[in-house]
């Protein structure tokens, strides 16, 4: 069987319908989302979706501050119920960082992010079970939050197919099909969709798909470790989220009294892996250590009750930056993916940007450069016949 559209946006986390809707909303013709399992799928349902703007990527930086509004009045702009909690947000590091760290500070205070250091004291204000040591330093963002991911996602999801998007689940993509350097469609379990532009949103499986044109992505799967705990009875307000780059541990509230608690990915990990075959229980073993982390910055936690853990993906580029892109040698193909562990944030731009470079060839407003292929020396590659053949064959 064979379908037909203009538009193809292939994988259903937080970019994929991000992008979906901003090109719906523009009238660019039918556009029809793949996604393999369901929406939300992948890291996007399982995201703690941390937004904050204090982003150690200057750049990064700059996208995430006009993210944050567009999460703040979420129902207006894209409909749905609210899916953002300002908490504040205390971002935690070793003394000896803090040359580092003040360059930073200084960086942001120059994006016009409210943002400073804070002593414990202030820190107790902010989230009264939270600890820091003299050892310690810490920064504060007041405006940061988290967002409830599933939430986001159906919420775009919802306004894409409001817009004329038409979002299909259970379809996998297995093989990219190119005619003469251009993309021509693909090849699913549903058959072959054909159209004239494409978009991979792939996540953790983001470099499966171009290698079918002998295109490389460089993204690998890293698989990442997260556990529920429900505060002890007595341990007062929900506090703040925080990142903790001393211990390796993010926290942030969750339903009711719960907390989300989890590993801070370093950008070089073992847990290299299939993305398919991926263990997504949490380890036994892995459990008390997280829990011992989360007491030594929350001591009021030492009695918090284990609610089970869980893995997900983080899918990571070489310098841990997103790849916002088109395919060399693919006309008409793009790519975002490589969104690791911090950049649930930027979907919002991303899908605005990328609609307005697939629609007119260009991007007004949005500085992609820092995010393009070539900085891990990809070639443009004007033909692309080997990979032609390659994905007819
Ligand atoms: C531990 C951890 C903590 C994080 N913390 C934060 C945070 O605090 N703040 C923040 O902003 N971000 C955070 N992130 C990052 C954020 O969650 C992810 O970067 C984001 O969710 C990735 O979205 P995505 O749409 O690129 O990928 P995904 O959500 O993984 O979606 C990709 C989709 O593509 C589908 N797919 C793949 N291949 C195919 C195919 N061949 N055919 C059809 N469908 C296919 C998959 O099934 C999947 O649903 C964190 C990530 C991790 C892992």
């Amino acid at each position: 069987m064979s379908h037909t559209c203009d538009i193809l946006i292939v994988g259903g986390g937080v970019l994929g319908v991000s992008i979906a809707f901003h090109l719906a909303q523009r009238r660019a013709g039918r556009v029809v989302l793949v996604e393999k399992a369901y929406l939300g799928a992948g890291a996007s349902g399982k995201s703690p979706a941390l937004i904050y703007q204090a982003h150690r990527h200057a750049p990064t930086a700059a996208l995430a501050r006009r993210c944050l509004p567009v999460y703040e009045h979420f129902s207006d702009l894209i409909g749905g119920p609210p899916v953002f909690w300002r908490t504040g947000m205390i971002q935690m590091t070793d003394r000896r960082d803090a040359t580092e760290w003040d360059a930073r500070l200084a960086r942001h205070l120059a994006l016009g992010i409210d943002v400073r250091r804070i002593d414990e004291q202030e820190m107790m204000e902010v989230d009264p079970n939270a600890r820091l040591t003299e050892d310690e330093l810490a920064l504060f963002e007041r405006e940061a939050g988290y967002v409830e991911p599933v939430l986001t996602v159906a919420s775009f999801a919802e306004a894409a197919r409001r817009a004329g998007a038409d979002l299909r689940e259970g379809v996998e993509v297995r093989a990219l099909l190119a005619d003469k350097g251009k993309i021509g469609g693909v090849e699913t379990n549903e058959g072959t969709y054909v159209c004239g532009r494409l978009v991979l949103a792939t996540g953790a499986w983001a470099e499966h798909l171009p290698k079918s044109v002998k295109l490389e992505v460089p993204v690998e799967a890293h698989r990442v470790q997260a556990a529920l705990f429900r505060r002890p009875a007595g341990s007062g307000r929900r506090g703040a989220v925080f990142a903790d780059f001393v211990q390796g541990l993010y926290v942030r509230p969750a339903q009711g009294d719960l907390l989300h608690v989890g590993e801070l990915t370093p950008l070089q990990s073992d847990e290299v892996v299939d993305p398919d075959s991926y263990d997504e229980a949490a380890a036994g073993e892995w459990l008390p250590s997280i829990r011992q982390r989360l007491i030594r910055r929350c001591p009021a936690m030492y009695c918090c009750y284990g609610r089970g853990g869980y893995a997900l993906l983080s899918a990571h580029a070489p310098d841990g930056l997103p790849i916002l892109d088109r395919l060399p040698g693919l006309e008409g193909a793009f790519c975002a993916a490589g969104f690791g562990s911090e950049n649930f944030l930027l979907a919002p731009l991303v899908g605005q940007a990328m609609s307005q470079w697939i629609v007119d060839n260009s991007v007004a407003d949005v500085d992609l450069s820092p995010y393009a292929l070539a900085r891990f020396g990809a070639e443009e590659n004007p033909s692309n016949e080997a990979s032609a053949d390659a994905s007819k064959a």
